[in-house]
């Protein structure tokens, strides 16, 4: 049986401190457009008295999220026209995505899928379900399957263990991919139930969702051993975002934090242009002098790839600042080092 998460309606909002009674009307406003809950791992980690505090600011409403603006989209980086059947998006040839729950143990108040997430239908049905997986058995060319949502972790482990098993039976693929934010946001959900139902002859992935160092609790840290004790690789997602993480000490103790977890980062993300989230975003000139602060000063373990998706739905590039670039017309490179010295590289050998 599932555990439930616990769901904090606006009025316990309130209630718990996390916003003041004169803010009700504008974050009811906002939970009737978009969907609010935390679970109790996350608000014990919210710090009331702290108005900048990183985590309130994840996971409260606030009346920007009314704001939108010219550049927001509905769905920021294009899942629906790359969705042949409901469930799957199918982007790229090697790979799609199945997406069969929506629902999430906290609601993410920047999520690039915030107009789908905690709304109905919430689940696939079981013939929908059984159509998506049809559908990546029909495709040979896709070698990897995401599965994500929502939040898979989040079905109960047998329906999970139904959707691995069947993946894990189409010969063609390689992976199976889980994303989630479930280790971060309700740590005991990843039970020996949870872990067992992940158990497959393929390769299994988990990648989750961290954006601060302070998500990286004890409790954290013993979900993310079930599972790497379980043999399953590990990585992490860490979306970019004003006031949460754009600093370079944060992401440094965030990402040394992750690897000492055995959790190598893979991605940080641009963050998405989702309706009413423009407060969170940074400009890409900022990301980039984060990400180039990294460099040369923590390990490369430590260091994800900076990512954009493009809008449309054109796919992820990484956006990093580049290190290298042509020296005039000598058909030599200009090298920048960490320091940002800058040396020649000879020319390209012949042919
Ligand atoms: S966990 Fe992921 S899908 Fe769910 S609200 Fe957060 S960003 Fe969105």
């Amino acid at each position: 049986m599932a555990r439930p998460s616990l769901t904090l309606d606006t009025d316990k909002l309130v209630a718990a401190g996390f916003v003041g009674p004169g803010r009700l009307e504008e974050i009811r406003r906002v939970a009737e457009e978009f969907a609010v809950a935390l679970t109790a791992d996350v608000a014990a980690l919210i710090d009331p008295a702290d108005p900048a505090d990183p985590i309130a600011a994840q996971f409260i409403p606030s009346a920007a999220e009314l704001l939108t603006r010219p550049d927001d989209r509905p769905d920021p980086i294009g899942d629906e026209r790359w969705s042949p059947v409901p469930g799957i998006v199918h982007r790229h040839a090697d790979r799609v995505l199945l997406k069969p729950i929506l629902l999430c143990p906290v609601y993410c108040r920047f999520c690039f899928r915030r107009e789908v997430v905690g709304k109905s239908p919430a689940m696939m049905t079981r013939e929908a379900l059984a159509s998506a997986i049809d559908y990546v058995r029909d495709h040979s060319a896709v070698w990897e399957v995401i599965v994500t949502g929502g939040d898979p972790f989040l079905l109960a482990p047998r329906r999970l263990a139904e959707i691995v098993r069947a993946l894990d039976q189409i010969p063609h693929l390689g992976v199976i991919r889980f994303h989630t934010r479930v280790p971060i946001a309700d740590p005991g959900r990843v039970d020996p139930e949870l872990v067992e139902a992940l158990a497959a002859e393929k390769a299994v992935y988990v990648v989750v969702h961290a954006n601060h160092p302070r998500e990286l609790t004890p409790s954290a840290r013993a979900a993310v051993t079930r599972l790497s004790r379980a043999g399953i690789p590990l990585l992490s997602q860490t979306v970019l975002l004003r006031g949460v993480n754009d600093d370079a000490a944060v992401l440094e103790a965030l990402f040394r934090g992750l690897v000492a977890m055995r959790v190598k980062p893979y991605y940080l993300h641009h963050a998405d242009l989702a309706r009413g989230t423009a407060h969170f975003r940074t400009g890409i000139a900022a990301g980039q002098r984060l990400v180039r602060s990294l460099r040369g000063h923590i390990s490369g373990l430590c260091q994800p790839t900076y990512v954009l998706d493009i809008p449309g739905g054109y796919g992820k590039v990484p956006i990093a600042p580049c290190a290298v670039s042509p020296h005039g017309t000598s058909c030599e490179w200009i090298v920048e080092d960490p320091a940002g010295a800058q040396h020649i590289y000879p020319r390209d050998p012949k042919g």
